[in-house]
């Protein structure tokens, strides 16, 4: 198995608290898509004999790119890799640019999954965030999707948003529940520097909301959507059965995954699966096509992935997601849990933080919330 991921860098706008990377203006896509074209075949020779089961599109905003775009892209990725007949194809989309004719254009083309960032069904939270979209531009969105025929749906969400109290989010949790996804994501609002929203809380425009207070919601979405037939298989994401993110769970493991476009990350592991090694792409999309019209890669940084973190990056992974498989760590890596870990693990699972069925050490609800600090007393 092996995973495809391509970063579209365009947005309408920038939201208040987005760090991705993507810029405002249409102008330099023509540049940007005949340096993808080039990016993407001048990895041919890694991905020859892979299977490629999942494609990503995700940015920045793929819904803008029109259905032509989109299908030289496809077409150019299933004329350079094997790209399996069930593969999954993801396209994030934005409820503010689509329109049934491009959904159902890009339904034809293959793509089978749609992941819309909805954020909020209230919209003086959309305005806050610097939305493109109201809500009922979102609602209309998924039935826009179900209507152009995607039975496999996701939403994201984003709760902890200063001040929000229980019941303002359990509004939105309740208008996405009752858009009957497949998939939500649900993600805590985080301030990241040099954003508007980092600049606004400098100035002391607003206040986070108190670790606390944050800690309850994510609780409460736990708790919510567990009931209502959810499964929690990351510590943001929540699916059906048989709808997990199958793009999501290749990053969890360590499957191998090629990045194209700015900004992009790449990991390809060696043949004995002890090393591995990571790539990105430079975060601008005019040095990205300049350095690929002059056959050059446009790379950020290029590393080496030792056994060493492998193993630690394994044990975060699988703490934030359904857990850590022991006897694979073991028989995968060749090493097994020291005796420092073993008592680490005896003790989370005496605190109710986890629990061990069989091999698998999985987190608790309670767990989760601490999640970061868990993998902390974990990792070698
Ligand atoms: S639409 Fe998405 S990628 Fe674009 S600025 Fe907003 S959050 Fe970031």
């Amino acid at each position: 198995m092996a995973s495809l991921y391509l970063h579209i860098p365009f947005c309408e706008r920038k939201c208040l608290y987005c760090d991705f990377y993507s810029i405002e203006s249409l102008a330099p896509m023509e540049e940007f898509l005949a340096g993808l074209a080039v990016e993407i075949q001048s990895y041919a020779p890694r991905g020859e004999g892979t299977r490629f089961d999942t494609v990503f599109f995700g940015g920045g905003t793929p819904s803008l790119l029109t259905p032509g775009q989109l299908g030289s892209i496809l077409s150019r990725l299933r004329s350079t890799y094997t790209i399996a007949t069930d593969a999954e194809i993801t396209l994030e989309t934005n409820p503010g640019t689509v329109t049934p004719e491009k959904l159902a254009a890009f339904r034809s083309m293959g793509v089978n999954r749609l992941s819309i960032g909805i954020q909020s069904f209230r919209d003086d939270e959309l305005q806050f965030l610097g939305r493109i979209h109201d809500s009922s531009q979102a609602v209309e969105a998924v039935r826009l999707a179900r209507g152009a025929g995607f039975d496999n749906v996701s939403i994201d969400l984003i709760y902890s948003l200063p001040g929000q109290t229980p019941d303002r989010w359990m509004y939105t949790l309740e208008r996405g529940l009752a858009l009957d996804p497949q998939h939500i994501s649900a993600y805590s609002l985080i301030v990241e520097d040099n954003t508007p929203l980092a600049r606004m809380v400098r100035a002391r425009q607003v206040s986070p909301n108190p670790v606390e207070a944050e800690a309850a919601l994510f609780e409460l979405t736990m708790r919510i959507l567990e009931e209502n037939g959810f499964e929690h298989y990351e510590v943001s994401n929540y699916a059906k059965p048989g709808a997990r993110s199958r793009h999501n769970y290749s990053y969890w493991s360590h499957v191998n995954y090629l990045g194209f476009g700015p900004s992009a990350h790449s990991f390809w592991r060696s043949d004995d699966g002890r090393s591995g090694e990571r790539w990105a792409n430079v975060a601008n999309v005019s040095t990205y096509s300049r350095r690929l019209r002059d056959q050059e890669r446009p790379l950020a940084f290029d590393e080496k992935v030792g056994l060493k973190e492998l193993v630690n990056e394994r044990i975060f992974l699988g703490l934030r997601s359904d857990g850590i498989d022991l006897r694979r760590l073991e028989t995968e890596f060749a090493i097994g849990l020291d005796s420092a870990q073993r008592e680490t693990v005896r003790q989370l699972v005496q605190e109710s933080l986890a629990v061990l069925q069989g091999d698998m050490l999985r987190l608790t609800p309670r767990g989760f919330v601490l999640c970061d600090e868990i993998a902390a007393r974990l990792m070698v």
